[in-house]
C-alpha cells in the first residue's frame, strides 16, 4: 500500500530497520515499504539535495510540496453496457519556470503518490534539460490491457474532459507515458479543441506526425538514453567495442534504446520484458526481435536467444544495465547484486534511495532518470515549439539539438558533481533544485 502524505521524508516515522547511512541526515531509517513508495524516493534526494545546496527554508519548504492536486472520478460506459467509474490524477509540481509538463499513464497500481513522485521528477527533468517547463503528471488507476479501444477512447476524452481548465498549452501540456501513446495523445487533443472550438495542436505532445507531432519524438526517450551511454564511455575511458548492454524493459523506451544502441554498435545481451528474458553472450539480433514481437505479440520465442529468468538477467555481468520500464526495480533487496559498471536510467524512479548508496559503494556509475530519460521532454519541448510557430523541423534538425541538450546537461551534471563531490543523482538533483529555486525566488512571492 502506498503511503499517500505529503509529509517531508525528514518527518516521516521512523518505524524500523533499513540504515540508509548515505541518506543518513534526512532519512536514517526506513522501512521496506518506504522504500519503495516513490514520494518517499523523491523526496529522500530532494531534502538531501536541498541540504547540501543550503538551500532557503522557504523555498525548501515551497519545493516539497506539489501546486495542484486533481483528483477525478470518471464514469465510463463499457463495450458491454455497464458503467465503471475509473480514478484519475493530474498533479502539477512546479509551474515556477514555465508550463506545467508531463506524461499520463494508464496502470493499476498508480496512486496519488506515484503521480506526485513523477510530477517533481519531471520538474527536476526538465530544469536539468534547461527547458522552459515546470513538471506535472497524470495518471488513471486502469488495467488498458483489458479494455478495448472504444473504452480506452471514452475512458480518456472524459478525463481530459473533467481537467479541461487545468490544461492547455500556457498551463500544462501532457504526453505519453506507460501504457498511453500517439493515439491517446490525438484523442485529449481532439477533445480539449472540440471544447476550445479550435485545433489546438500544443496541447498535448506525442502526437501523431500527422496531427503536429515532432518528427523523432517517438524514439526520442530511447535516442537520449543512447546519447547518455555515449557520454558516458567517454568520460571513463571505455569503448562502444565490446560494450555489453542489458535493457529490463522492451516497451517504447527499451525498445528504442536498444535499437539505437545497436545501430551504434553496442552488443545488447539481454533484453527483459514484462512476460520473459532473453539472453545471448554473443548479441541479440534487436530489429529481428522486434520484428519477431510484432508478429508474435510477445519478445518469447524468439529463436536467437536464450530464455532466462528476468530478475536474475539484470544481475548479470555487463557493463551498461538500462533499466526502462518502472519504478522499484533496484532496491536493498537486489542492488548488491548488480554486475554492471554503468546504470543508465531509461525508467522514472527505477532506483530506490537505499539503493542508491549501495550502488554508490559498489563505485557502479548512475546516470540518473532525471539526466538520462530526459530525451523524451526535450522532443516534447521541440514539438511544442513547432506546433505554436507552425513550422516544422526534419527528424535530422530534431535529432541534432536533442544530442546537443542532452550532452551539455550531462556535463553540466558531472561537472556539478565534481565540484560538490556528490554522486551524480545528487548532482542533477542539486543542479535542477538550483534552477528552480533561482526562477521563484525572481518571480517572488503573490500574496
Ligand atoms: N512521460 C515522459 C517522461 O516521463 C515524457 C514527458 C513529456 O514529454 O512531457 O519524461
Amino acid at each position: 500500500m502506498a503511503i499517500e502524505s505529503l509529509i517531508p521524508a525528514t518527518s516521516r516515522s521512523n518505524e524500523k530497520e533499513q540504515r540508509n547511512t548515505y541518506m543518513a541526515t534526512v532519512a536514517p531509517v526506513m522501512s521496506l515499504e518506504q522504500e519503495k513508495n516513490p514520494w518517499q524516493a523523491q523526496a529522500t534526494r530532494f531534502d538531501f539535495a536541498a541540504k547540501k545546496l543550503n538551500l532557503d527554508p522557504g523555498i525548501w519548504k515551497i519545493l516539497s510540496y506539489p501546486t495542484r492536486e486533481i483528483i477525478v472520478h470518471i464514469p465510463v460506459q463499457m463495450d458491454d453496457g455497464s458503467i465503471e467509474v475509473f480514478t484519475g490524477y493530474r498533479v502539477q509540481h512546479s509551474i515556477s519556470r514555465g508550463p506545467a509538463k508531463g506524461g499520463i499513464r494508464y496502470a493499476p497500481d498508480v496512486s496519488l503518490d506515484e503521480v506526485r513522485a513523477l510530477a517533481s521528477w519531471m520538474t527536476w527533468k526538465c530544469a536539468v534539460v534547461n527547458i522552459p517547463f515546470g513538471g506535472a503528471k497524470g495518471g488513471i488507476i486502469c488495467d488498458p490491457k483489458k479494455m478495448s479501444q472504444g473504452e480506452l477512447e471514452r475512458m480518456t476524452r472524459r478525463y481530459t474532459a473533467s481537467l479541461i481548465e487545468f490544461i492547455g498549452p500556457e498551463k500544462d501540456v501532457p504526453a505519453p507515458d506507460m501504457n498511453t501513446n500517439e493515439q491517446t495523445m490525438a484523442w485529449i487533443m481532439d477533445t480539449y479543441s472540440m471544447h476550445m472550438g479550435q485545433t489546438c495542436n500544443a496541447v498535448v505532445t506525442g502526437k501523431p506526425v500527422s496531427l503536429g507531432g515532432s518528427k523523432g519524438r517517438r524514439e526520442a526517450t530511447g535516442r537520449g538514453v543512447s546519447v547518455m551511454c555515449d557520454e558516458a564511455l567517454k568520460y571513463l575511458g571505455m569503448t562502444i567495442e565490446g560494450c555489453r548492454v542489458i535493457v529490463q524493459g522492451f516497451g517504447n523506451v527499451g525498445s528504442n534504446a536498444a535499437a539505437i544502441l545497436y545501430q551504434k554498435g553496442y552488443t545488447i545481451i539481454g533484453i527483459t520484458e514484462w512476460d520473459g528474458a532473453l539472453y545471448n553472450e554473443q548479441g541479440i539480433d534487436v530489429p529481428g526481435l522486434i520484428e519477431h514481437r510484432k508478429l508474435a505479440g510477445t519478445i518469447n520465442g524468439f529463436a536467437k536467444a536464450e530464455s532466462v529468468d528476468k530478475d536474475e538477467l539484470i544481475t548479470r555481468r555487463c557493463e551498461i544495465l538500462v533499466p526502462a520500464a518502472t519504478e522499484n526495480v533496484i532496491t536493498s533487496e537486489n542492488a548488491d547484486r548488480l554486475r554492471c559498471r554503468i546504470l543508465c536510467e531509461g525508467a522514472n524512479g527505477p532506483t530506490t534511495s537505499v539503493a542508491d548508496e549501495i550502488l554508490e559503494t559498489k563505485n557502479i556509475f548512475v546516470m540518473p532518470d532525471i539526466l538520462a530519460n530526459a530525451g523524451g521532454v526535450t522532443a516534447s519541448y521541440f514539438e511544442w515549439v513547432q506546433d505554436r510557430m507552425g513550422y516544422f523541423w526534419t527528424e535530422a534538425e530534431v535529432n541534432q539539438r536533442l544530442d546537443a541538450i542532452m550532452t551539455e546537461a550531462f556535463r553540466d551534471v558531472v561537472g556539478y558533481a565534481e565540484t560538490h563531490k556528490v554522486n551524480n543523482r545528487i548532482a542533477a538533483y542539486m543542479l535542477a533544485i538550483d534552477r528552480v529555486a533561482y526562477t521563484t525566488k525572481q518571480r517572488g512571492m503573490y500574496a
